[in-house]
């Protein structure tokens, strides 16, 4: 197979950014004319990241094919849950992401587990070295194999050094002998702080992580720093001497207000060009369009939009939201800010200035009890203030709890997710989720057609058949929705039975309007969903 490598690692702390570096690095080479193709690598043993905290992990990405991963047999996973790295892909490079493009160790042990049981290394002792770094190369060359790309992107999650990513760090090392040193690079990304007391920057954890990479044997040719602002050359120097890599191969990401910038930000200071010498590879870069959509951030009329949700504690559980939202905006001419507000402070009195100041409310996404009756409340407000509203999937479903109880008078309607004895059961369990027990990766997941039948969407969208990703086990109930309707709840979207409620809105408001299925995993610089341009467009005002 004919592919150049790119490996992405990082060093001293995770959460770095290094997703946005890698979709970076992806888009410098794609404005070349190459195909690009990306791989994450999840060192945590979950087999996906659907049923992980996301006050601690941060956003589940959904993507709009379901892979159906067989690791043995009759073992079958549904994966279309994955790491939020691959919106950042997507959005960088405008491309759907196959869900085997993200591979964690769970996959990988379950695989060479079931594997064994199969037959697969009769004989053999299996060990971490070769047996598991096999398995993980082949799921790398699977991805190669399937999508043929020019260059393919592989990124490592967290730090090298964990003991968990170990097995990942070789099975790269001797990926890269097997591809050739002259078809492959390795990216170290590392963080500088800037410490205030002492007014320098200190490079000492970034040493450390370079001694990490060097005896893996995987030296890099490239670092990348992240940092609060320049490197002094002294720094800069440093960082060289000690990655062993010539100063010109270290190349920084300061804070950028937009984060559309870093790859013209990169490229302008040649690290495309560098990219070019050591991968053998020619083209010339057209970022002409890229920069066109990076310069619509910038400018635009300001206004705020309310967050309500109850994940606030970790600011990137809401990033596709918060970046759909700013997509809109861009086209719109519109400069979103963005106030978090915390659904549970709501409930204690306290936020509300925050909804009353906004031009727009966004409810969010979610699971389970806690916070709830703050995001209720927020939803009731919008509903009698005329404030634009837009809830997304838990928030469309909360909100339609609102309208029942504030508007109908159905005292202590609710979801039977949060209350399984409501004498309204309003939201409540889909018809196929009845019978499943397990939790992970058995909800409704995925793109699915969504049937637009009128109002606000039908028009944005301009047709009436579309596809948007999923994520749910309950849903509206269509009894309670129409008798609703004789109080202006509308019925805007349904699936294709014709049978499950997929959006509604309601009549009289400027801007009501909740959606079952999350139409900001498909939104893009330069292309935004059509869901967030009509709540930004009221959002707005005219
Ligand atoms: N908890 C709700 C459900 O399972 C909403 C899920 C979500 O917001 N993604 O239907």
């Amino acid at each position: 197979m004919d592919f150049k490598l790119v490996i992405v690692t990082g060093g001293v702390i995770s959460g770095l950014g290094k997703g946005v570096i890698a979709a970076s690095i992806g888009k410098l080479l794609q404005s070349r004319g190459l195909s690009v193709s990306m791989i994450k690598i999840d060192p945590y043993l979950n087999p996906d990241p659907g049923t992980l905290n996301p006050v601690e992990h941060g956003e589940v990405f959904v993507t709009e094919e379901v892979w159906h991963f067989k690791p043995g047999r009759g073992v079958e996973f549904k994966i279309a849950e994955i790491d939020e790295d691959f919106g950042h892909y997507e959005r960088f490079l405008d491309v759907n992401m196959h869900p085997s493009s993200n591979i964690t160790s769970g996959q990988i042990m379950l695989s060479v587990i079931l594997g064994e049981r199969k037959g697969k290394y009769l004989g053999q002792t299996i060990r971490l070295i070769p047996h598991v770094t096999q398995a993980i190369k082949e799921r790398i060359y699977g991805v190669a194999e399937r999508e043929r790309p020019d260059v393919l992107i592989v990124e490592l999650g967290g730090t090298v050094g964990d003991y968990e990513a170990m097995a990942f760090v070789e099975a790269l090392r001797q990926l890269r002998l097997e591809v050739g040193s002259h078809n492959s690079v390795h990216i170290h990304v590392t963080y500088v702080p800037f410490v205030e007391t002492v007014g320098e920057f200190k490079t000492k954890p970034a040493q450390l992580f370079f001694r990490e990479v060097l005896a893996a044997g995987l030296p890099p040719d490239f670092v990348i720093a992240r940092t609060q602002s320049s490197l002094p050359d002294g720094v800069r120097a440093k960082l060289a001497l000690y990655a062993s890599v010539p100063a010109d191969a270290v190349f920084e990401d300061p804070d950028l207000d937009v984060i559309y910038e870093l790859p013209i930000y990169l490229e302008e200071r040649g690290l495309g060009r560098k990219l070019e010498e050591k991968l053998g590879i020619k083209g010339e870069p057209d970022m002409g369009g890229w920069r066109e959509i990076v310069r619509r951030f910038r400018r635009g009329e300001p206004r705020k939009v309310a967050m309500v949700g109850k994940y606030w504690r970790m600011a990137d559980v809401y990033i596709s939201i918060v970046e759909a939202i700013r997509h809109a905006g861009a086209s719109l001419g519109v400069m979103p800010r963005i106030m978090a507000v915390d659904s549970e402070e709501l409930e204690r009195g306290k936020g509300w200035n925050k909804l009353e100041e906004a031009d727009g409310i966004l409810s969010t996404p979610g699971f389970g009890s806690r916070g709830t009756e703050g995001m209720i409340r927020a939803a009731g407000w919008a509903l009698r203030e005329g404030k634009p509203f837009l809830g997304i999937c838990f928030g469309a479903q909360l909100a339609t709890v609102a309208f029942a109880r504030e508007v109908m008078g159905w005292e202590g309607a609710h979801s039977t997710e949060i209350d399984p004895d409501t004498p309204w059961p309003v939201i409540d369990l889909l018809p196929e989720q009845r019978m499943i027990k397990e939790v992970g990766g058995t909800m409704r997941l995925g793109g699915h057609e969504v049937v637009l039948l009128q109002g606000i969407l039908r028009r944005a969208y301009g047709r009436d058949r579309i596809v948007e990703r999923f994520r749910h086990r309950y849903h509206i109930i269509r009894e309670y929705a129409e008798r609703m309707g004789e109080e202006g709840y509308r019925i805007t979207a349904v699936d294709t039975s014709g049978r499950i409620v997929n959006a509604f809105e309601v009549e009289g408001h400027p801007y009501y309007v909740g959606v079952q299925f999350h139409p900001e995993f498909k939104s893009r610089p330069g292309r935004p969903s059509p869901t967030y341009s009509s709540f930004l467009e009221a959002v707005r005002g005219s």
